[in-house]
């Protein structure tokens, strides 16, 4: 168990590597972050930095030796690099969680072995093992790199008129796997938590808006069935247990309607904090960032009570330039990352609305009553 005054190191100097430096703080933990980027924005609020390649072997032995963990905020660490540290300092999660997350093929037979349903598909390393795999999976389908793949990128769709040639090149003919496409009515995601002891804590179910493949809005509570929700929980703690998992992930999933019934369909697990969970921030007990700090050092979970409905938007590219009406809006929690230039698809920042507890209660028993109406989803 960490003491207040210890340091977790955080490979990655990104948003999410800054929000967790912020969280730690209050607990009196210091955060040591490793990027090979200098301009990283985790720079401007962690109490110590090391900027080096992540096979830089003499610098990721002083970091090891000047932290008590060591954590990370994207899921493509390099496996030698997780390996190295893990012989010098406790890693959490562990970096078996991360071999089986960084392969999509790998992490698609993990999850159906575990019993639960993904899309169907199949390996594809070559143009003939796609037209294989079109002619068992039908069309649509979309063509995905094995890894490396993130907010849409090296992903083709397959429709009725593409030529399948066309879709290998797209991918820059990777290894890949072939999904059907899923006709989804909601992407829905749950952050969930798991701490030393094996307590496992989860978020409420987020509904999730993408566009141009990269996350928008995130609202809470997900429009979605009790008996869906429940689903959904049960299977992301179903894999979180199964990893044997220490901090928090996300499971990100796609609803399907059946005639007034739904189901779920698990796209993927981020092996880290989440976009979709930033409104913890300011719209639960504990956030996100908290509960994986709490996690890694070893101590106790706190509460993921929501505070209330939600709506998180992200601050995408020049969208950002709207900060001064947002920071006028006092409804609105701003966050901005401290990042330069506002690159399209760059993420600058989000911002969180919390509807006061009273009056989302209201809503959501009108919710509940319009989904009692069958068929009305
Ligand atoms: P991913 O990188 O796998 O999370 O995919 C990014 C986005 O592409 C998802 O959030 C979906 O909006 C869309 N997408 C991915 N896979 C599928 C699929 N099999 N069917 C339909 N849409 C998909």
């Amino acid at each position: 168990m960490l003491q207040p005054g210890d340091t977790i190191g955080i490979l990655g100097g990104g948003q999410l590597a800054r929000m967790l430096c912020l969280a730690a703080a209050p607990l009196g933990l210091r955060c040591h972050v490793y990027a090979p980027e200098a301009d990283g924005p985790a720079f401007d609020v962690c109490a110590a930095r090391t900027i080096a390649t992540y096979q830089d072997e003499a610098a990721l032995a002083d970091f090891a030796s000047r932290v008590a963990v060591v954590t990370y905020e994207f899921e493509n660490v390099p496996a030698e690099t997780a390996a190295f540290l893990a012989a010098r300092v406790p890693v959490r999660p562990d970096p078996a969680a991360l071999a089986r997350t960084q392969d999509r093929l790998v992490e698609k037979t993990f999850i159906r072995e575990l019993g639960l349903d993904v899309p169907a598909f199949a390996k594809v390393d070559s143009l003939v093992e796609l037209e294989a795999a079109l002619a068992a999976i039908g069309r649509p389908a979309v063509l995905k790199t094995r890894r490396f793949g993130y907010d849409g990128k090296g992903q083709a769709t397959i429709r009725e008129a593409t030529d399948p040639a066309d879709a290998w090149a797209a991918v820059g003919e990777h290894p890949s796997i072939l999904e059907a496409f899923v006709p989804f009515t909601r992407e829905v995601s749950v952050v969930a938590a798991r701490g030393l002891d094996g307590t496992v804590v989860e978020f409420d179910l987020c509904e999730n808006v993408h566009r141009d493949h990269i996350l928008a809005e995130t609202l809470v509570p997900a429009t979605a069935r009790p008996e869906t929700a429940t689903a959904a929980l049960a299977a992301a703690a179903r894999i979180i247990e199964a990893l044997d998992y220490v901090g928090v992930l996300a499971v990100e999933m796609f609803v399907v309607g059946e005639g007034g019934a739904e189901r779920v369909l698990i796209n993927e697990i981020a092996p880290r904090v989440h976009n979709s969970g930033h409104w913890t921030i300011e719209g639960a007990k504990t956030s996100q960032f908290a509960q994986h700090v709490r996690a890694v050092a070893g101590w106790p979970l706190g509460s993921a009570e929501r505070l209330g409905r939600i709506r998180m938007l992200n601050l995408v590219g020049p969208r950002a330039e709207d900060w001064p009406s947002i920071a006028a809006d006092r409804s609105a929690h701003l966050h901005l990352y401290g990042k330069g230039e506002a690159r399209p698809g760059r993420k600058m920042g989000h911002v969180t609305y919390v509807e006061s507890v009273a009056a989302s209660e209201k809503d959501r028993a009108g919710a509940s009553l319009r989904m009692d109406r069958p068929g009305s989803i």
